[in-house]
């Protein structure tokens, strides 16, 4: 496999994938190495975690760089990620031995019951390449602190850094045949639906999740898909500093260049301020460097993948065909690299695909909105449901119209947030179960319900 920088365009490494024969070796080895694992001490499996945690930390300038070589992540932001990704690490420390813990619910009488939570198994993990430290970890950090062997198979646009992470789980004293980090694209995805293994964990978009979910739902094991979204921003006429929330919505919309699962993808804006709004929001992305990502004053890189330009021209063509006026950007960059402009449509309404499908890129869509509930009406109008941010000076009308949205994540004065103490989900077609808090951890283990009679 060639990795290429999506900078250059140049070929920066080459990865042998792994066979179909390969794959079943490492199939076989992980169910040898999953039981004495999932029968260590809880602290023993944290302490290489642990220990996982400093070596990454140790060396956090080279993975940057390798991150920001193959995804094109500005990399400070790269740097970013890999730092606060850390802080799955310290919540585990906290808290995985509580939660792992068997529960004694009856303790007295003639017969006792308590719940013993066993590990699933071997899983596998297929995962996306957008922030591969922040939806890596969710998943194998996790699937492993709870016992579970672990197929990972990264993105292939982020292999370079799973095979890292296959690296530092070795040396930080993971077992070879408790995580194996294997190599290719779809095609190798698709083989491991068809292995044999106890549970699906994917991050990626709602297209490939479904096609997963319907491949694998024949064996009857835990899926759990984190996909995509279509994340709306209503900026209420009240906020204490319209310049302010322009530049923090800037910020959510074009932060890893739009590429986040739970990137502002479309903001509304009650009607009283939309002027100042939309004058400030397009000053802040004017001044956006854009450029080399190896460089650290850089804020916007290029896009990770080529193919994603002709969605985002197309984007921009229907909405300014639908009556949207360009504010700035609109089109890709001369040159070497899949540079995209920073893009600010204004003037949208939802007959448009920019307010609609998933633009997983520097663009965004704003509307205009006359009152409370009509920005409620459009905020739900998707077929997703990860994430919906307010930004209002008034606590109990913004959280009135979080409540009624159906996401996994409401953000009150803040957006394209995650954090370890809360569960991350989706719903409708953002995805299926949680990751995170102890709900996450509760998603690699099952419950055996024990009856005793002493
Ligand atoms: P993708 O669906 O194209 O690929 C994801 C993974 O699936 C890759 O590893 C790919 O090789 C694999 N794959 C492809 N075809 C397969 C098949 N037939 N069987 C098994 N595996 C297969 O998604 P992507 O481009 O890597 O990621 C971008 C998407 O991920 C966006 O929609 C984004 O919103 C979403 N995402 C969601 C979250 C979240 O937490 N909700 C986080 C990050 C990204």
């Amino acid at each position: 496999m060639q990795i290429i920088s999506p900078a250059t365009e140049e070929v920066i490494a080459e990865l042998k994938e792994t066979s179909k024969d390969e794959l079943s070796k490492v199939m076989e080895s992980l169910r040898k190495g999953q039981r004495p694992w999932g029968l260590k001490p809880v602290q023993e499996r944290l302490g290489c975690i642990v220990r996982f945690g400093e070596l990454i930390q140790e060396n956090v300038n080279e993975f940057a760089e390798i991150m920001t070589s193959e995804t094109g992540k500005p990399l400070q932001q790269s740097l970013n990620e890999i730092k606060g990704a850390q802080n799955r690490i310290e919540h585990l420390r906290q808290n995985a031995e509580k939660w792992l813990a068997s529960e004694t619910l009856v303790d007295s009488g003639s017969t006792h019951e308590k719940i013993v939570y066993e590990p699933l198994g071997v899983i596998a993990n297929i995962s996306a390449w957008n922030f591969p430290y922040n939806v890596g970890y969710n998943v194998f950090l996790y699937a492993l602190m709870a016992g579970n062997s672990v197929v990972y198979k990264p993105s292939e646009f982020a292999s370079l850094t799973g095979k890292q992470f296959e690296k530092y789980l070795w040396q930080a004293g993971i077992p070879e045949n408790v995580f194996q980090c294997v190599v290719g694209d779809g095609s190798l995805g698709q083989q491991i639906l068809e292995a044999d293994l106890d549970g699906y964990f994917f991050t990626g978009s709602h297209a490939t999740g479904l096609h997963i979910a319907k491949t694998v739902a024949h064996k009857l094991v835990p899926v759990q898909l984190e996909l995509g979204g279509k994340d709306p921003l209503y900026v209420m006429e009240d906020v204490a500093d319209v310049e302010q929330a322009a530049m923090n919505a800037a910020e959510g919309a074009f932060y890893n260049n739009g590429q986040s699962c739970c990137a502002v993808e479309r903001i509304y804006v009650s009607d009283k301020i939309y002027d100042k709004f939309v004058d400030a929001f397009v000053k802040e992305v004017k001044s956006y460097k854009i450029g080399n990502p190896m460089d650290l004053g850089t804020f916007i890189g290029p896009l990770t993948r080529k193919q994603q330009i002709q969605v985002l021209r197309e984007q921009v063509a229907d909405a300014r065909g639908k009556g949207a006026t360009l504010l700035v950007g609109g089109k890709e960059m001369d040159g070497k690299g899949y540079y995209f402009e920073p893009t600010v449509l204004c003037d949208c309404t939802h007959e448009m695909e920019v307010m609609k499908a998933e633009s997983f890129g520097p663009i965004i869509g704003i509307q205009k909105v006359a009152s409370d509930e009509e920005a409620l009406q459009l905020m739900a109008d998707t077929d997703y449901g990860l994430t919906a941010a307010v930004f209002s000076n008034d606590e109990q009308r913004a959280l009135r119209l979080l409540s009624e949205l159906n996401v996994g994540t409401a953000y009150w004065n803040c957006c394209d947030r995650v954090s370890p103490n809360v569960p991350w989900s989706g719903r409708k077609n953002s995805g299926l179960g949680s990751t995170l808090s102890s709900q996450g951890i509760r998603a690699f283990v099952q419950p055996k319900s024990f009856h005793l009679r002493p």
